[in-house]
């Protein structure tokens, strides 16, 4: 397939998408979330050789929600190394995005990195070497690296309002601790989290974040300056794909065939690996919490380039 112009492609992306009438609902379980329009849209591609195509409004920064889950995994990596499996598993949980009911079959295992429960998990590994401040300051030094600008910050507001609203949150918490896979007290462990879950990042920002994970593991294709090994980006793409849309995983594979991960604040990056790293933002989520028009817009995408990793022409 003859590579299109990606520039023309974004463009058409968005023309189509504005015309589509079903666009989800905005997260409203959040209270700073529900304020948010379901208007926006913005879209970014980045491709592997840094080339930055844009539409609507993807320098606007919004809540990357679970996104960042896929960063805070990558640090927790970074920390403990493959020891992090024992206390976090990697399969796809078929179940939505906060569930409680696994961790009861699974004695306080959550399935994988990307939902509530493991992204917890994760959040109590980076406790373990840090003060909540200081790992909050790590968190914000990674993101700042791996995108280059060091204008991303986490949105107060967001935080302090999920930390009012966590019931959910801090009943997985204490569960998991209950069976002795959180170590820090719930409070402790919670602050972070919700800190980690308000990063607020435009589509430009967040397909920048994901240039490691599109060129295995370097900043940018062609230089030394690695962030994780080739194995460990490859690995976490396998787990975007398996996990990254909680129970709308298999559809999303299926319809785009990118690895990829949601966030409720309506983002998702996705990654078409050695080619591209794409971010697109718009706010209505479909039945699963994932973007209904960010996941159309995908599938667009992939059928205009080609780009699904299950293409074989
Ligand atoms: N901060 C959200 C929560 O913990 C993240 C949910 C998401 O984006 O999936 O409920």
């Amino acid at each position: 397939m003859k590579q299109p112009d990606l520039q023309i492609v974004v463009d058409q992306i968005a023309d189509e998408m504005a015309q589509q009438s079903e666009r989800g609902v905005v997260a409203d379980y959040i209270p700073t979330l529900a304020s948010v329009s379901p208007s926006h849209f913005g879209m970014t591609i980045i491709d592997h050789d840094g080339n930055c195509y844009m539409s609507g409004d993807a320098d606007v920064a919004f809540s990357i929600q679970s996104i960042s889950k896929v960063f805070s995994l990558t640090m927790a990596l970074g920390f403990v190394g493959d020891g992090l499996w024992s206390r976090v598993g990697r399969e796809p949980s078929g179940s939505a995005f906060n569930s409680i009911v696994q961790l009861e079959w699974e004695q306080g295992i959550p399935r994988n990195p990307f939902i509530n429960a493991g992204a917890i998990v994760v959040a109590d590994i980076l406790l373990g070497r840090y003060e909540p401040r200081e790992i909050l300051g790590e968190f914000l030094r990674f993101m700042h690296t791996v995108t280059g600008d060091d204008t991303i910050t986490i949105d107060e507001a967001v935080a302090k309002s999920e930390n009012e609203t966590g019931f959910r949150n801090r009943a997985l918490a204490n569960y998991m601790r209950a069976y002795g896979n959180i170590e820090n007290t719930v409070e402790r462990n919670l602050g972070v989290y919700f800190h980690l879950c308000s990063l607020s990042m435009s589509c430009h920002q967040l397909a920048s974040a994901g240039r490691y994970l599109m060129c295995g593991g370097r900043r940018a294709p062609g230089t030394s300056d690695t962030i994780i090994s080739q194995q460990r980006a490859k690995r976490i793409l396998a787990l975007m794909m398996m996990c990254g849309h909680y129970d709308g995983s298999g559809e999303f594979a299926y319809r785009v065939g990118l690895p990829g991960k949601s966030g409720v604040g309506g983002g998702i990056l996705a990654i078409a690996p050695g080619i591209a790293s794409i971010a697109v933002w718009f706010p209505g989520l479909n039945s699963q919490g994932n973007s209904q028009l960010g996941s159309n817009a995908l599938e667009r995408l992939v059928e205009l380039t080609g780009w699904s990793v299950f293409r074989t022409d």
